[in-house]
């Protein structure tokens, strides 16, 4: 099979790195207790432990649309709403599986350019009805970073628990990309999330150098009451476990969870800085995760696609740029120099 050029359409392109795959392998030397009693998992859901400074309950699922959905389904009825914004992931891309697996759970929208909550929004739609007729609001999910790339400072993350504490609310965090929101700010896992008074984390693996996987990560542990059931029954209880967990613990024990993710985000600020200069070209949303939108002419980007570039044009029109674990810079600076040269085409067309 011959190897394409790298492309940057999305962070699932790439492969697995090297402390996940090498984790992977010691996990297969040998035989292991099944479906999670084993100490590969056992280790992993420590490291966890070690790694948020405090004593989650931790599982491991295949998938974020799973671990989103279930996370949110343990936390609330059926009768219950979700509140998030209208780009959220949970809303856009889970084909409804958040309201499957809850049995119903009702998301609310506020209605968000950038895909960022606000507590106001928050605020307005949990006060938007009380009445019996309404599907009584419990639950707030933010996306950290957003599905835009933005991320969520400490006192933002704060600022939206505080609210959701006065009201009554439970908070969710999609974690897709925790790790790049963590790399962005700089700050311990802790600080972003149960410090600033997250509940549940969806800590996503397969974006962060994992071959698959996502953790959810209860930090108050009363919520995560009866959540292995609710994954078996979903279908998302791995016999051989350990090759869920394994990978895990290279990815966290090394401190390639936070090294891949800076190199994804300084690959994506690498982009933006050798396209700033382009009249023809902006950016949609600020660069702050490993992601980079960008508004051309459709003539510009019809030159790229003709180029053998590849990218997505869903989320606010702009084309998408994802940067992984193992984007190579000089790919970078080819994609650049051809966003440069596509432009002057155009110019001289
Ligand atoms: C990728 C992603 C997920 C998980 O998607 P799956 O395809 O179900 O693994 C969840 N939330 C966000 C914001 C994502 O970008």
């Amino acid at each position: 099979m011959t190897t394409e050029p790298q492309q940057f359409a999305s962070d699932n392109y790439a492969g697995a790195c090297p402390e996940a795959l090498d984790a992977m392998l010691a996990a297969n030397a040998g035989s292991a207790v099944a479906y999670g009693d084993d100490g590969w998992t056992q280790r992993a859901s420590d490291s966890f432990r070690t790694l948020f400074e405090t004593d989650a309950e931790v599982f491991f699922v295949f998938n974020g649309t799973a671990a989103n959905s279930l996370a949110l389904a343990s936390l609330c009825q059926s009768y219950h709403s979700v509140i998030c914004s209208s780009a959220a992931h949970v809303e856009t891309d889970e084909c409804g599986a958040p309201e499957f697996f809850s049995n119903g759970s009702k998301l609310l929208l506020a209605p968000s350019a950038d895909g960022k909550l606000s507590p106001e929004a928050i605020r307005t739609l949990a006060g938007s009805r009380s009445d019996i007729h309404f599907p009584k609001p419990r639950v707030v999910t933010i996306t950290q970073p957003t599905e835009t790339g933005q991320v969520y400072s400490i006192a933002e993350v704060r600022a939206i628990s505080a609210v959701c504490r006065e009201l009554g609310l439970k908070l969710h965090m999609d974690g897709a990309r925790f790790a790049h929101a963590c790399a962005a700010l700089g700050c311990t896992p802790a600080a972003i999330t149960w410090e600033a008074g997250v509940d549940v984390l969806c800590f996503g693996g397969t974006k962060n150098g994992l071959m698959i996987g996502e953790a959810v990560i209860f930090f108050d542990r009363a919520l995560a009451e009866d959540f292995d059931y609710r994954c078996k029954q979903a279908g998302q209880l791995a016999s051989k476990m350990r090759f869920l967990s394994a990978p895990w613990i290279g990815l966290i024990e090394s401190g390639a969870w936070l090294r891949n993710a800076e190199h994804g985000n300084a690959c994506a600020e690498r982009l933006a800085a050798r396209v700033a200069d382009l009249p023809a070209v902006r950016l949609l949303f600020p660069v702050q995760a490993n992601a980079v939108f960008l508004i051309a002419p459709d003539a510009v980007l019809d030159d790229l696609r003709a180029r053998g570039w590849r990218f997505y044009t869903f989320i606010g029109g702009g084309a998408r740029f994802m940067f992984a674990w193992d984007a190579d810079p000089a790919r970078v600076d080819q994609l650049a120099a051809d966003i440069r040269a596509a432009c002057e085409v155009r110019a001289l067309a």
